[in-house]
């Protein structure tokens, strides 16, 4: 008998039950399929297929190793399925549970129905501190901790080896796939997960709280594991592994062990658990990928779309130095720390006051660490539509000030600043004795912000006791 191991987001040999569990049983065939529809869909882009590329040869090397090439087929997973199941006479498909767009949703529901009808079983592992079918969220955090505090599996010992046809992964044209280019672009793969977590728990980590809002030194000091969570290049079960053995190591002050800073350590694993917690949301309620958590929301910011204000966002051109200097690093390397991408949401819904639906796929398409649970959920923080969290706005010149004092920031990636003294950096329409080739600020920062604000409190305060904002809580919080 033949099993089929599909890798989905969860490229590695490392603490894959699908993998372990699937070989002690039958032959297996490791399998990724290159979805042509899904490279279509609106959230993601060229980076997003870079970052896969990289992790793919990785995996394949790993497998091959073991005895058994990744087997790699493009085009449309129900008809790959059933051919490969008819010839190979496959008893089991096993995969982790994914919980992604409502694309990859849709697809596995249409799957499921098929491999019923064909009497294959589908064996799906809870994966990630993410748990399928709970009703509240009473018991998730115990279940969270009992799940990551699980010691990881190892790879494989063998793999047989079954003579099956491969494909060449298609190039990113091949699949028209969004292209926006990304030249500092993350690199992918099991390998580099691990070197990736190796630098931050030995050096990186030391400042990690000091450092985790500076756009300067984040970089640096922050993680940097989110993409390789998002691709499955690391399990989150092996990151807290690795954490615990250096923290154990550092206090019972073993030789030649790294200084460990337990206060970023503590930061970093709190937003490990976030992580988890933004997901399951996603998990619990799919539609948030589209609409607003609270319906009290619909009603504002309808008809108010103004797509110069969109453009001149998405292209790092309002005129606010930060937010534009932001923007364009993003694009460029694909990733930015917690606060600014918050800023750049605030800046977006609440000073120039854009449905965020409207805006959510450019950030998506520019993060090469797009994971949609986090995403949505973190976009309607931000965007004050969820009933149940503070309202945050952001403003742009004060986060300037704060995280980047000096400007080299800002200098960095807005050109058109390079000769603005520095007293002028953050808000340089003040400079009487210079004029910049620099674009003007295409809103009020202070009338814009107190607008919004006003707007959203009065909807906060309205339905602070409903019974919609009750289920709410009930089912999202911990
Ligand atoms: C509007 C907006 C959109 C976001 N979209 C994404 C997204 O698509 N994918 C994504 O991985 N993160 C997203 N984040 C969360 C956060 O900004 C990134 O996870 C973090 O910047 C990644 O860098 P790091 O791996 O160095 O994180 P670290 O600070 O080192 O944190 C370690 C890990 O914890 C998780 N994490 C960190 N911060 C958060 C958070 N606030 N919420 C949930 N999980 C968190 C990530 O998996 C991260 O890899 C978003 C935040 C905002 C405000």
């Amino acid at each position: 008998m033949t099993d089929i191991v599909w890798f989905k987001r969860d490229l590695r040999v490392n603490d894959h039950e699908p993998l372990y569990w699937a070989s002690k049983k039958n032959k297996v065939i490791p399998l990724y399929i290159v979805e042509r529809d899904f490279w279509k869909q609106p959230d993601v882009s060229d980076r997003h297929y870079k970052f896969l590329t990289d992790s793919i040869t990785d995996l394949n090397s790993a497998l091959h190793d073991l005895g058994q090439k990744l087997i790699i087929r493009v085009g449309d997973a129900e008809q790959i399925f059933s051919e490969l199941i008819e010839k190979y006479a496959v008893e089991t498909i096993w995969s982790h549970e994914e919980t992604w767009n409502n694309w990859t949703y849709q697809r596995d529901i249409k799957l499921r129905t098929m491999f019923d009808k064909k009497n294959v079983k589908w064996q799906e592992i809870q994966v990630n501190g993410v748990f399928r079918g709970l009703n509240d969220r009473k018991s998730w955090s115990k279940m969270f901790y009992q799940e990551v505090n699980k010691a990881p599996i190892g790879k494989p010992d063998k793999l047989n080896n079954i003579n099956i046809k491969s494909e060449k992964l298609p190039s990113a044209d091949d699949l028209d796939i969004k292209s926006i280019g990304c030249p500092y672009i993350q690199i992918g793969g099991e390998k580099e997960a691990h070197d990736v977590i190796d630098s931050f728990l030995t050096s990186r980590s030391y400042d990690y709280s000091k450092n985790i809002s500076s756009p300067l030194y984040s970089h640096e000091s922050c993680s940097r594991l989110s993409t390789h969570l998002a691709f499955g290049n690391i399990s989150l079960k092996q990151v807290f592994h690795f954490t615990k053995c250096a923290t154990d190591n550092f206090k019972a002050n073993r030789e030649n062990v790294n200084i460990i800073n337990l206060r970023s350590i503590n930061a970093f694993k709190s937003r490990l658990r976030w992580r988890s917690h933004f997901i399951q949301k996603l998990e619990d309620q799919p539609n948030i990928e589209s609409q607003n958590l609270h319906e009290a929301y619909d009603s504002i910011r309808n008809d108010s779309f103004n797509e110069d204000f969109y453009q001149a966002w998405r292209d790092g051109q309002t005129g606010f130095p930060l937010i534009d200097a932001c923007m364009r690093s993003l694009i460029k390397t694909g990733w930015i720390n917690f606060r600014m991408r918050a800023m750049l949401v605030s800046f977006a819904s609440n000073n120039l006051w854009l449905d965020w639906r409207k805006f959510a796929h450019h950030l998506s398409n520019i993060f090469t660490d797009y994971e949609p649970g986090i995403h949505y959920s973190q976009i309607q923080m931000q965007s004050g539509t969820t009933g149940i969290n503070t309202i945050r706005i952001y403003n742009p010149i004060k986060q300037s000030y704060d995280q980047d004092k000096d400007g080299v920031f800002i200098k960095r990636w807005v050109k058109e600043l390079q000769d603005c003294p520095i007293d002028y950096i953050h808000e340089p329409w003040k400079c009487e004795t210079k004029k910049f080739r620099y674009a003007p600020r295409i809103v009020d920062e202070i009338e814009t912000r107190k607008k919004a604000s006003s707007q959203l409190y009065s909807i906060k305060s309205k339905i602070r006791y409903s019974e919609t904002t009750r289920k709410i809580l009930q089912k999202h919080v911990s």
